[in-house]
């Protein structure tokens, strides 16, 4: 099959991948699930691999490469082990981006993400910028009939992590409070949709990109600001004071040790995206009594209820098209923000 592999970490992503011909997966535990890759989304965690930000925890000496990226899958089942009952040959379907076991305690409890036995095709083994890849029964969720994979495969990941982000965020709120959503990329755009249909409050949407802005005023924002040298004086006014809850996508260039400040007293920051370090001084956390917190992807029965939002046409993805061909060409306008939303790669 066509994969598209990376051979080589570099901080400064003068790297290319090699579109190459590799073996196709083949099934090798009852519970395995082989899906024709649909579509691809490609995530900011891809160009982290790239940049070895991953290298450390996931492949100190390198040994993993050469391998696939691509952790946000959706296609058609192509082949399943002797256990799997709920999905056959030719399904539609969209896949969690972590194999789970279903059977260590976090898994009961319904905690995907920290599942003890846990695999995730993509970060340190072979993802879905190929032809096909391979995980498990308990990974996959058949699709709406009315839906296609290319229409939601970075939901697998994009969509899930912003829907998870602000369900939290939707619990802390209430009509008349305020959300702010920093970065207005693949997962901003989804998650400004997600709070405007799962609670009341005002969402703020913050990007620099004036396609992003654009984007962010057609899917519902009740303000959208260009993060401009003022923004903490922006919002402070806008709100009367701060925001109740900032959803942080970025997580680094600085905006880390804007976006706390964003906050009003007793508000609570999220952060989802990562790279950099947060530094608050303990006087503010005790005076403002703010709260701080990650969010980690999501869980299945998080994709499940993502994929009803999509199915009534509440939550969509905007995404550019890109063949597995011109993956590299993806990754550069990616890098430079070229398209709004989010890239998909097809095979
Ligand atoms: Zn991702
Ligand atoms: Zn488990």
């Amino acid at each position: 099959m066509k994969a598209a592999r990376l051979y080589d970490y570099d901080p400064e992503m003068n790297v290319q991948l090699k579109i190459e011909e590799v073996p196709a997966p083949t099934i090798n535990g009852p519970d395995e699930v082989i899906v024709k890759v649909g579509a691809a989304g490609l995530c900011r965690t891809d160009l982290h691999i790239i940049e070895g930000v991953w290298k450390e925890v996931m492949d100190a000496d390198g040994a993993l490469l050469p391998y696939v990226m691509g952790h946000e899958n959706a296609g058609w089942v192509e082949d399943v082990g002797s256990n799997v009952t709920s999905v056959k040959p030719g399904d539609a379907v969209i896949c969690h981006p972590h194999r789970s076991c279903g059977i260590c305690l976090n898994c009961r409890y319904g905690h995907d993400m920290y599942c003890d036995h846990g695999l995730f095709p993509g970060l340190g083994l072979d993802g879905g910028f190929a032809e096909y890849f391979i995980t498990n029964e308990s990974s996959v969720i058949k699709l709406n009939t009315n839906i296609t994979p290319l229409e939601v495969a970075p939901m697998a990941d994009a969509g899930i992590t912003a829907y998870r982000a602000a369900k939290k965020a939707a619990g802390l709120v209430h009509p008349g409070s305020y959300v702010t959503v920093l970065g207005v990329g693949g997962l901003g755009h989804i998650a400004i949709q997600c709070l405007k249909n799962l609670c009341g409050a005002r969402v703020i949407a913050i990007d620099r990109e004036p396609g992003a802005q654009a984007l962010a005023k057609d899917l519902g924002a009740d303000l959208v600001l260009d993060g401009g040298s003022d923004l903490i004086e922006q919002v402070k006014e806008a709100t009367g004071g701060g925001s109740d809850v900032v959803i942080d996508f970025v997580g680094e260039l600085g905006v880390e040790n804007i976006c706390w400040k964003l906050l009003r007293q007793g508000g609570e920051l999220i952060v989802v995206g990562y790279g950099g370090t947060i530094e608050v001084p303990t006087l503010e956390l005790v005076i403002n009594e703010i709260k701080i917190g990650g969010s980690l992807v999501g869980d299945y029965t998080e994709l499940v209820e993502l994929m009803e939002l999509n199915a009534d046409g509440l939550v969509k993805m905007h995404y550019t098209e890109y063949t597995l061909d011109d993956i590299n060409t993806s990754i550069d306008d990616f890098k430079n923000r070229r398209f709004t939303g989010r890239g998909v790669i097809v095979p």
